[in-house]
């Protein structure tokens, strides 16, 4: 069965909790979402058969600024799933330090069914729903699983029509001549190659030489793969739905093998790469395993058999806390979700600061500016694991509980 993700949320959020001397207003405040809305989207499909979908979007907090969360669309979306991904941005823009509070969404469709015409459709529909509680001061979605730069698009040109009047800021992620940000499609990977390695920097270790096995490769896993690549790791393992590969030399040239899985829909075939189960692919010999795809990627029965001395989470809560108790007890350095993969928000934030100005900063900007946020963030949370003597996770919570209270 699977984990409930919403059950893990709340486990860190208490396990931190209790280390610290929290308000207990504000623990009830941060345990449940200040708001929930699930909507009825019925839709005509282009046979003429009519089908009806179920959108959410969960408001968190907004303690610190606007609700700021993605939209994702896929089958296993439930208001449980959207619940923790809301709570976890909640953290994750408090940590990375940006004027944002916590919020989700997604329908509940697997949008490789539907055609383009109805894929729109059901978007402005959803949009219609939700456009009384978001806007670029309320609450700001952005994109998250198979929902990317177009479908951001839809929603800004939705939300204008129905408020009347042109409103980029209202979404992130949008297309680059839409009023979308440089930088954005690569800030998740670029962001998590900067989180591990100032860790392991802050350490006096060098990423030179380590091999990395990548699960999921989609927007996050690729991006991560290309930085980690260029900055001397070995990427030894990918894996996506359908398929993993080996190769004990390492992944040079991520542009051949992302045309190569365009073109033949997988990575079976790859030259010089052996085919490996998917299920090996986070139990591999390696120093790292980056889990980049869904939820509860890592439980008990994976964690007993990480090999790797560092796990970097670029997915949203890849580690259910039975498994977290094995690898602590396994010296498994987790670098924790909120995080890790934290770069994605930190960007969308500086797409909704730039459409606001009416500004447009260069790649480079964008790049530096994440640096500087990840780098920042990382150092904060390692620091204050070392002085509690807690998990990288729990000292993350707790920088990220601090500044919530002091608001
Ligand atoms: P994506 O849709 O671009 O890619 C997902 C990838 O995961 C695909 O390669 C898919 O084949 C693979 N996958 C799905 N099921 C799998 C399985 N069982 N085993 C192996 N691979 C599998 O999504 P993305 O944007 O890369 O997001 C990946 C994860 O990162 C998600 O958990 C998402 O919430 C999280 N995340 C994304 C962003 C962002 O900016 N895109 C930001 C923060 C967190």
């Amino acid at each position: 069965m699977r984990a409930n993700p919403w059950e893990t949320a709340q486990a860190q959020l208490q396990k931190a909790a209790q280390s610290l001397s929290l308000d207990p207003l504000l623990l009830a405040r941060l345990s449940q979402p200040d708001r929930v809305v699930e909507v009825s989207l019925p839709l005509r499909m282009d046979d003429g058969s009519v089908r009806v979908f179920s959108g959410f979007r969960v408001q968190h907090n907004n303690i610190r600024g606007p609700y700021k969360g993605g939209t994702r669309y896929h089958l296993d979306v439930d208001m449980d799933e959207v619940k923790a991904l809301a709570l976890w941005m909640t953290f994750k823009t408090a940590l990375i330090d940006i004027p944002f509070g916590g919020g989700k969404g997604g329908i509940t469709v697997d949008p490789k069914k539907l055609s383009a015409t109805e894929l729109e459709r059901l978007t402005r529909e959803y949009v219609r729903r939700l456009a009384p509680v978001i806007g670029p001061n309320i609450d700001v979605p952005g994109p998250d699983l198979n929902a990317g730069s177009t479908i951001m698009q839809l929603i800004r040109d939705e939300y204008s029509l129905v408020v009347g009047s042109d409103t980029p800021a209202v979404v992130t992620g949008k297309p680059l001549n839409k009023g979308g940000s440089e930088g954005r499609t690569e800030a998740t990977g670029l962001g998590g190659s900067f989180a591990l390695d100032e860790i392991l920097r802050l350490r006096s270790v060098s990423g030179k030489g380590k091999t990395v096995a990548i699960q999921g490769f989609g927007n996050v896993g690729s991006y991560l793969a290309r930085y980690l690549q260029k900055a001397g790791y070995k990427v030894v393992a990918f894996s996506d739905s359908k398929s993993a590969v080996f190769s004990g030399k390492g992944f040079n040239d991520i542009d051949s093998l992302e045309a190569f899985k365009k073109e033949h829909g997988s990575f079976l075939g790859y030259p010089a790469a052996k085919a490996i189960r998917n299920d090996e692919i986070l139990t591999l010999s390696v120093d790292i395993v980056v889990p980049a795809a869904l939820e509860n990627a890592i439980t008990a029965d994976v964690a007993k058999q990480v090999k790797a001395s560092v796990v970097l989470e670029m997915a949203n809560g890849p580690t259910t806390p039975e498994a977290e108790e094995i690898l602590r007890a396994n010296n498994v350095t987790v670098i924790p979700d909120i995080l890790a993969n934290s770069g994605g928000v930190a960007v969308s934030y500086f797409e909704w600061f730039q459409n606001r100005r009416d500004e447009r900063w260069t790649k480079a900007e964008v790049f530096k500016k994440l640096e500087k946020k990840m780098r920042a963030a990382s150092d904060a949370v390692f620091r204050t694991a070392r002085e509690r003597g807690v998990t990288l996770r729990d000292a993350a919570y707790i920088v990220a509980i601090e500044r919530l209270a002091s608001e």
